[in-house]
């Protein structure tokens, strides 16, 4: 089978879950999940330097500094965010947009922010081609969340934070979940899952070592 497949991508996604099922209690992921993996053609979301390696179970770049996360992450902290298809979603950190595309064929809505005016472009040029209407993105500074929205059943932060940004906590639904990289730049990060309960207490806990780009606390755009 060709490296450059889809198949062979989501084979190598079932073959990690598989291998970290220890740290992340997953043997694995929902089936609605994998579905979406399936669906959404990650090709289109490369640029033309990068197609060869499209289906590739690692991260690419995707320019300004800034890369398209590895699959396996993508579908891993999918499967996290345990949503429901009348969900409302908000996603910090669009770049190429292909984890918004993966969370739009789960939920009813899509919120998504990027602070690279250029990335959000791109992202958008593409959902417009493949279709995806339920998706809503705006150029600006994540660690702020996207207020007008709010609450979210769900959020998701594709770039490392150094902290839980607490505007993002206060956007999130009691009973939701929100998945974000935790750490130093290019350095020791985690992968956290906060939830708040029904009272409105928040949990966190740890789910395994990652490694991604910052989360940059500024208006000014990155790159
Ligand atoms: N989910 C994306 C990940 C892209 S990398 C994908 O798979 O393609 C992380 C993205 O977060 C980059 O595009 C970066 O520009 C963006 N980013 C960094 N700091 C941000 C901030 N404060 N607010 C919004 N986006 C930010």
């Amino acid at each position: 089978m060709s490296v450059n497949s889809k198949q062979q991508m989501i084979d190598d996604i079932e073959s990690e879950v598989a291998f970290t099922r220890r740290m992340t209690g997953r043997d694995h992921l929902s089936p609605a999940v994998m579905e979406a993996m399936r669906e959404v053609p990650r090709d289109a979301f490369v640029p033309s330097a990068m197609k060869h390696a499209a289906f590739r179970n690692g991260p690419l770049p995707i320019g300004h500094g800034q890369t398209i996360s590895q699959p396996y992450i993508v579908a891993l902290m999918t499967d996290m965010l345990q949503l429901e298809p009348e969900d409302k979603v908000l996603e910090i950190g669009t770049g190429s947009g292909y984890q918004t595309a993966i969370l739009s064929r789960l939920v009813r809505q899509v919120f998504s922010v990027e602070v690279v005016p250029e990335l959000s472009r791109k992202a958008e040029e593409i959902f417009q081609k493949l279709g995806y209407e339920n998706i809503h993105i705006r150029v600006g500074n994540g660690y702020e969340g996207w207020p007008e929205h709010a609450p979210y059943d769900a959020i998701i932060v594709t770039a490392a934070a150094s902290h839980i940004p607490p505007a993002l906590v206060d956007q999130l639904k009691p009973g939701g979940n929100l998945v974000i990289p935790v750490g130093e730049p290019y350095s020791y990060q985690r992968l956290v899952l906060v939830t708040k309960d029904q009272k409105g207490d928040v949990h966190s806990r740890d789910i395994l070592g990652v490694a991604f780009v910052p989360l940059v606390d500024t208006d000014q755009p990155a790159g």
